[in-house]
């Protein structure tokens, strides 16, 4: 395969980048498996603690220069890499459809996104606001500067294993940071060719220390980096169970964490809704990416009225799915990434009839098939199913009915994440407090268009267990950085604030 040739991925890889490549042939091997034939692709040698040491080092030594570097002069290191990643494009989406299983599609998409946050980055560096206030005391003013925090690590799923480093390294560099990069086992050849993308901009810059990578088992390098004090900031990408554990490993040093944690997001269908739109969406919702995305449609909320003609619809379109190889430009649902993923998604199969639920198209593992391929699932349920509750990382919707707006408010605010919703409807007065504080509890709210496929411009995360977490765009750069505050006195005076008379 040329593109794997393209991306430098030949042979046994380096998995330690400390402003070079490190780590001997003695190192623990990690083997990535292709999900499409169960067959592996490559194998990459992972960092141990020597090796941590190192890039650590490195990366403080790296940020004593980047700090200092104007921020538009970051700036252009980002605009230099939004342009090897145009270079790039087919081949990286190529590899991430190879080693994660999302469709050719959805794994361009990934790289474009990669290439808008980067230019998002580069206006954002001539930007990086601080304000300035009015002082109480005469000849004196009040500005708020904005400063890197340092080295940071970022800690990524494998579900979007390029788009989410970058969302976090194109901000976090032009903010003057340098990073750290942890990403999922289960995608280290990703990683891999994207460090070896940024290292060729990084040393026509003169900043190979700025960008780092470290591989290995999330508890052994992963666990390292959530305790190290260094490390100020860790942002994380995954799970629920895992965010608490960083949660509360990183708080108790009093570290900073960015969580961007599951979802159970639902689509709530007005009986006044453009079916036909809000059957696309929710299609795209639930099968994109074979439903491992954190913002996959997992809940369909739907009007009593409309119940049947959505889900006549939706099972229309899940008899065309065309399940296979995801670099088939004719493939619409690729594999799960690995055989935890099927136990898992016939486990919550099996916990929805167990509780009653009524399967309206049965999915489940395809035997017979090389990897690890499912068909996706519709079961009407009710939202207070214990197995609703959680978020199951692959192609399961569940129908849940109501009667009137109010009751379909509560059933979509009752799970315990909090992370992307939509409504579909041409009534105002439901679409508008769908959004207000009475309405949906998500970090993200749309109208007419699905809970999945966001754009960089605005901040992205969700609430209650998803973590809090913001990434991306708008003014999430604010997390990436330290505020500080100087009252400056201009004149002559000694002058307390508050009016305060102290010695003579
Ligand atoms: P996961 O929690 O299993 O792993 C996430 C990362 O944590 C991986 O890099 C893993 O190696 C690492 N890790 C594991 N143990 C660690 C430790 N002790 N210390 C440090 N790191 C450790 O998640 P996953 O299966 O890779 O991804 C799927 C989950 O991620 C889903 O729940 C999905 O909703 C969520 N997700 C959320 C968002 C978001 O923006 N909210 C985006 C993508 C994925």
């Amino acid at each position: 395969m040329d593109f794997l040739k393209e991306l430098g991925l030949e042979g046994v890889l380096k998995g330690t980048y400390a402003g070079e490549w490190i780590g001997g042939e003695d190192r623990d091997k990690l083997v990535s498996y292709n999900p499409t034939t169960g067959e592996p692709i490559g194998t990459v040698l992972q960092t141990n603690e020597e090796d941590y040491e190192l890039v650590v080092k490195r990366a403080q030594e790296a940020w004593k220069k980047w700090r200092m570097t104007p921020a538009p002069v970051r700036g252009l290191v980002i605009r230099d890499l939004a342009d090897e990643l145009r270079k790039h494009k087919e081949a990286l989406g190529r590899l991430v459809s190879l080693e994660m299983g999302k469709i050719l599609q959805e794994g361009l998409g990934e790289v474009q996104e990669m290439i808008d946050i980067c230019d998002f980055a580069v206006g954002l560096s001539r930007q990086l606001y601080g304000k300035t206030m009015p002082s109480e005391r005469p000849e004196h003013r009040i500005m708020e500067q904005w400063h890197p925090l340092g080295v940071i690590g970022i800690v990524t799923a494998f579900n979007f294993p390029v788009a989410v480093w970058s969302w976090n390294a194109a901000i976090a560099a032009v903010c003057g940071d340098v990073m750290i990069w942890k990403p999922s086992s289960k995608t280290p050849l990703c990683a891999i060719a994207v460090q070896n993308i940024v290292n060729k901009v990084a040393k026509r810059h003169d900043c190979e220390g700025v960008f780092n990578l470290i591989i290995g088992k999330g508890s052994t390098v992963g666990e390292r980096m959530l305790q190290d004090k260094r490390v100020p900031l860790i942002s994380f990408t995954g799970s629920v169970a895992m965010g608490k554990h960083v949660a509360e490993v990183v708080g108790r040093r009093l570290g900073r964490t960015i969580l961007e944690l599951g979802g159970n997001n639902a689509v709530v269908v007005m009986e006044d809704a453009d079916i036909d739109m809000a059957v696309n969406s929710i299609f795209f919702g639930a099968i994109g990416t074979s439903g491992q995305r954190c913002t996959s449609t997992r809940r369909v909320i739907v009007h009593e009225s409309v119940k049947d003609k959505v889900v006549e619809k939706l099972i229309a379109k899940y008899n065309k799915i065309k399940i296979g190889d995801p670099l088939d430009e004719k493939t619409t649902m690729g594999p799960l990434v690995d055989e935890q993923a099927i136990i898992a998604y016939e486990r919550a199969i099996e916990e929805v009839k167990k509780a009653g639920g009524k399967i309206l198209y049965e999915g489940g593992r395809i035997e017979g098939m090389k990897g690890h391929f499912v068909k996706p699932t519709i079961a009407e349920v009710k939202n207070d199913f214990k197995i609703v509750q959680e978020e199951t990382f692959a192609p399961l919707l569940y129908i849940i009915t109501f009667k009137d707006f109010d009751e379909a408010i509560e059933i979509h605010n009752n799970v315990p994440q909090g992370l992307s919703s939509s409504i579909f409807t041409q009534n105002f007065h439901y679409a508008e407090k769908f959004i207000s504080p009475a309405g949906s509890d998500c970090g993200m709210a749309n109208i007419n268009l699905g809970t999945s496929g966001a754009e960089i411009g605005g901040a992205f995360g969700g609430e209650k267990e998803t973590g809090g977490g913001r990434e991306s765009g708008s003014d999430a750069w604010k997390l990436y950085m330290r505020r500080l505050t100087s009252a400056i006195n201009y004149g002559k005076g000694f002058i307390l604030a508050q009016g305060i008379k102290f010695g003579d």
